[in-house]
């Protein structure tokens, strides 16, 4: 599924692909489209809801 996220050095929204198949908690890293740097995006999903929750940070 498409998700998106905000970028945490210059806050654009990103969009990224997200494999649902990895299962309902995960850490991976991207690279902000804009600016370039490395966010880790953490993804977790309400298993009963399905609700999704991203949270980005920047990794040094
Ligand atoms: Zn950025």
């Amino acid at each position: 599924m498409l998700i998106t996220y905000q970028c945490a050095v210059c806050g654009e929204t990103n969009e990224t692909v997200l494999d649902e198949s990895e299962g309902t908690m995960q850490e991976f890293i991207e690279d902000c489209q804009v600016c370039c740097r490395p966010n880790v995006i953490r993804v977790s999903i309400d298993e009963e809801t399905g609700a999704l929750q991203v949270e980005s940070a920047f990794e040094e």
